[in-house]
């Protein structure tokens, strides 16, 4: 769960002042004649893929992440790990074991980690034993900034010798009020000895999936399950990514390990026009093209793309068939919630991967695909024809 908190704020003065769009497909042009002359005479070197144009102030998208709620995601991050329950719903278990739990044994830090390429590392340490807060549960809520923030203003509160700016991410286990990421600005984040705290979670289930979906929203990502009330497809991604579907994804997506800056340059390719045979390997091998992107709009500042990757196995009964070729749109105008990101599926969304000898063509695509064989190594030969 997260909170529905979308600003849109009219047309930004950066939007407004974006460049002609004829001049920059002439720049765009430009670089891409380069492009060719670099792939002929240097094949290591890639055209970059541009940060996502959001057109405007979006809260929690998949464009760059917001400088003013969110830190790098690379190196070593200090997690402190709280427990605090009420009057109304005491806490019996020992905290020991409630950690071992919704740490899934070191699963979660394993996870983080793998998905990185061992770019970033989590250290979390506990603070043992429940505290209890003032109020029965149901005086609390996350359901509103102003209430989510209250909360975790007391919370700080029981800890008095804990110095909370020290953490990158707090975390609390918390009966009764859900799983829900605090994410703000100064303007709106949690007050704290004289500075603003801008990103805690709190979590009531024991899933160390769904402590990652919350920790990656500290991160910057956005819920990718759709919000209630929103038109269009119900949760698009299907089980492809922790954000939207903590029960049955294994990782993140191709796109939000680039978003958080842990696939190196080497690893994707950014690709604009023409017709290109590619060998596409795994997210998690070690090496390789793993990732396409192909722009759906401006190419020098797109706002929406379509990625080509191998999907990562699902977790659980669903495991089988679960790797293949997978395709998705990545849309940075679309906040949290409203489908920022759909999965272009072969069947139903629970077998959206192709396999060898099939094709993918759809009108809201920029390109088609032809799976031509899988090889040993589990990479795949693919041919894809941008419009
Ligand atoms: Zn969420």
């Amino acid at each position: 769960m997260i909170l529905i908190k979308n600003t849109f704020i009219p047309l930004s003065e950066k939007t407004l002042n974006r460049f002609p769009i004829f001049y920059s497909r002439l720049v765009f042009t430009l670089v891409m004649i380069s492009q060719v002359f670099i792939t002929i005479f240097c094949p290591v070197e890639a055209m970059q893929i541009p940060d996502l144009d959001t057109k405007g102030d979006v809260y929690k998208t998949e464009g760059a992440n917001d400088s003013l709620i969110y830190d790098s995601t690379i190196g070593n991050k200090k997690c402190i790990m709280l427990y605090a329950d009420f009057s109304d719903a005491v806490m019996k278990v020992d905290t020991k074991e409630r950690a071992n739990g919704v740490l899934g044994n070191g699963l979660f830090q394993k996870l983080f980690h793998e998905q990185s390429f061992g770019k970033m590392t989590l250290d979390v340490e506990h603070v043992h034993g429940w505290r209890r807060l003032s109020k029965p549960a149901s005086k609390y809520s996350s359901r509103t900034t102003e209430s989510h923030r209250e909360l975790f203003v007391e919370i700080f509160d029981l800890y008095p010798k804990i110095d909370f700016l020290a953490y990158d991410y707090i975390m609390v286990n918390m009966p009764r009020i859900g799983n829900t990421a605090f994410g703000e600005r100064d303007e709106l984040a949690i007050p704290y000895k004289g500075k603003k705290i801008n990103v805690a979670l709190n979590i009531s289930s024991v899933s160390p999936y769904v402590l990652a979906h919350e920790t990656a929203h500290l991160m910057g990502l956005p819920d990718l399950y759709t919000y209630g009330g929103v038109e269009g497809p119900k949760n698009p991604a299907g089980p492809w990514d922790i954000m939207s579907s903590a029960g049955k994804a294994s990782g993140f997506l191709g796109w939000h390990r680039h978003k958080f800056e842990w696939l190196d340059a080497n690893r994707k390719k950014y690709i604009s026009s023409g017709i290109h045979r590619l060998e596409i390997t795994p997210l998690n091998a070690p090496s390789g093209v793993s990732m396409i992107v192909i722009p759906v709009d401006d190419p020098v500042k797109p706002s929406k793309v379509f990625v080509i990757e191998i999907s990562q196995p699902l977790r659980g009964k669903d495991s089988q068939n679960s790797v293949g070729v997978l395709v998705y749109s990545v849309d940075a105008k679309l906040a949290t919630g409203r489908n920022p990101v759909v999965v272009y599926p072969k069947l139903d969304l629970l077998k959206a991967p192709f396999h060898a000898g099939d094709h993918f063509n759809h009108i809201d695509a920029p390109m088609g695909i032809k799976v031509l064989k899988k090889n040993e190594d589990e990479s795949f030969l693919i041919e894809v024809k941008v419009d």
